[in-house]
């Protein structure tokens, strides 16, 4: 049996009220490991060493060597990948498949980082001859990173490398449900021999996240996660003014025109909504179907949902694991039911399949409710689970009202083979990613973050690691005179 400690100022170490939570394997209910359940007293010792390092000679160091250690932790990353994959699809229930490219997407953002940290290099300003003017970047300070259950370690990912790459001095406080991964990361940043307190870990549930919110000498906190902990998040911020990044929920639209790639469209529709049994915060759940089109559409999704291999997500042939939790579980069945009454038709699923190896674990069948009216609940909350709910449009004005008319705004996607029409969307519809013909991709080289309710600030990019900076003026006069402005 796995147990996790804190790790915090370079040792590992027990919480202080060494408590502990069992830690379940959403496949059976197994428990798997058994984690340090972290207090607001261990997220204040971790603080301080972090507070303690920042102000050390971790200041000192250069772009170059911190590069080099963000490219050394992705080679460590790519050398554990294949226990870490395990330890991933064990915790959260997904396909391995999808955990191994979860690996190679973190490795890849890791060295990505690394690139763009080893091509910082400051401004110099125009300025009379006597002064050096120069734009800088430094460290913002001491950073909470706070992420979910979904995708536990790509998450943190996108937060550690640039944190680290910027300078600054790391707490990270992974979701109480999906420790693990996070766990043995910290594991190979102990082989870095970085100095104390650069990266601490502390396992535990909100009060750990709220303690780092709060607290004056964390100076930047980025969270991944729902509405209701980011609004508190908010709130928190407010003592010091830290500086907040908020990745929050969506409501995805996957918008199919009739003159779109049908085969194509088809396919993509169960990608979007089904990978990691739809817990993904731009899962294309919210299916819009030009008129003309849609009860054909929904035909040749209704063939295709019996077909998906339900299964263990270490299993060969699986196509979708369980979702992560009993709660969630419990919520995605209510959401379903929420739909039913209000009048959606369940074509497939909404239910727990049968058969015994289902009876523990958090299973749940691919799902599909059809003649969904943009006003019913099902279309507006995220569902966050395997549920695709198909609403129908008769014209393209009314399908961006109704895909724009949500509080989300974090990914779209648009079918159509008309250039004009792709364009004229993309641009209209108000969310951080717009596909166009395809669905799911994104790159360390491209922003990741949503507008309006999905989120303050982006992730990934450049703009990913500014986020992680301060940027100063810094201003020398070489030869300094008497001005004789006052009283001279
Ligand atoms: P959650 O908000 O319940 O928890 C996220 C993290 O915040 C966990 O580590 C949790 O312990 C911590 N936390 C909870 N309450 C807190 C508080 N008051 N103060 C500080 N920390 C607190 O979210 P979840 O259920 O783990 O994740 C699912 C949500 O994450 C979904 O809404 C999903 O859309 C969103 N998500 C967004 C993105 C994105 O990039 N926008 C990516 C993945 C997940």
């Amino acid at each position: 049996m796995i147990k996790t400690q804190l790790y915090i100022d370079g040792q590992w170490q027990s919480p202080i009220e060494t408590a502990t939570r069992d830690i379940v394997n959403p496949a059976d209910e197994a428990v798997i490991a058994q984690a340090a359940e972290g207090t607001r007293a261990d997220a204040r010792r971790a603080i301080a060493a972090a507070r303690a390092a920042f102000d050390g000679p971790w200041r000192q160091t250069t772009i170059r060597e911190r590069a080099k250690i963000l490219n050394r932790i992705a080679d460590l990353v790519d050398r554990d990948a294949a226990e870490l994959a395990r330890l991933e699809s064990l915790n959260t229930g997904k396909t391995i498949t999808e955990s191994r490219t979860d690996m190679g997407d973190i490795a890849a953002t890791f060295r990505y980082f690394a690139g763009l940290v080893a091509s910082e290099s400051g401004a110099v300003n125009e300025a009379p001859h006597h002064v050096i003017s120069r734009t800088l970047r430094e460290p913002v300070g001491v950073c909470g990173l706070i992420t979910p259950w979904n995708y536990p370690l790509l998450q943190a990912a996108w937060k550690i490398a640039p944190a680290l790459g910027a300078g600054n001095t790391v707490i990270v406080k992974p979701s109480n449900l999906t420790p693990l991964t996070t766990w043995h990361f910290t594991r190979l940043i102990e082989e870095l021999d970085l100095p104390p307190g650069v990266f601490n870990l502390v396992t535990g549930g909100a009060e750990v996240g709220a303690e780092l919110a709060e607290s004056r000498d964390v100076d930047l906190v980025s969270f991944t996660g729902g509405a209701i902990a980011g609004e508190s998040i908010m709130k928190a911020a407010t003592g010091n003014f830290k500086r907040i990044g908020l990745e929050l929920g969506g409501k995805n639209p996957n918008i199919v025109f009739a003159d779109a790639d049908l085969d194509a469209a088809v396919d993509y529709a169960l990608n979007a909504a089904f990978f990691h049994a739809g817990q993904v915060c731009s899962a294309g759940s919210r299916l819009m179907v030009e008129s003309s089109i849609y009860d054909d559409f929904v035909a040749r999704l209704a063939a295709r949902l019996p077909r998906i291999v339900i299964g263990n997500g270490f299993h060969a042939e699986t196509q979708m694991g369980p979702v992560q939790s009993a709660q969630q579980h419990e919520k995605i069945l209510g959401m379903v039911q929420a739909g039913i009454a209000e009048g959606a038709r369940l074509v497939h699923g909404g239910k727990r399949p049968a058969g015994d190896v289902y009876a523990r674990g958090f299973w749940l069948e691919p799902t599909l409710l059809a003649d969904v009216r943009a006003d019913m609940r099902i279309a507006k909350e995220e569902i966050f689970g395997p549920v695709i709910t198909a609403e129908r449009f008769d014209s393209e004005e009314q399908a961006l009202r109704a895909a724009n008319d949500t509080p989300y705004g974090l990914a779209a996607a648009v079918w159509t083979r008309d250039l004009d029409k792709a364009n004229r969307m993309s641009r209209a519809l108000r969310f951080g990613t717009v596909w166009v013909n395809d669905y799911h991709p994104y790159f360390p080289e491209a922003p990741w973050g949503g507008y309006k309710a999905s989120g303050i600030g982006r992730e990934l990019a450049r703009v990913g690691l500014d986020e992680y900076t301060e940027l100063k003026h810094s201003y020398i006069n070489l030869a300094p005179k008497a001005m004789g402005w006052f009283g001279a």
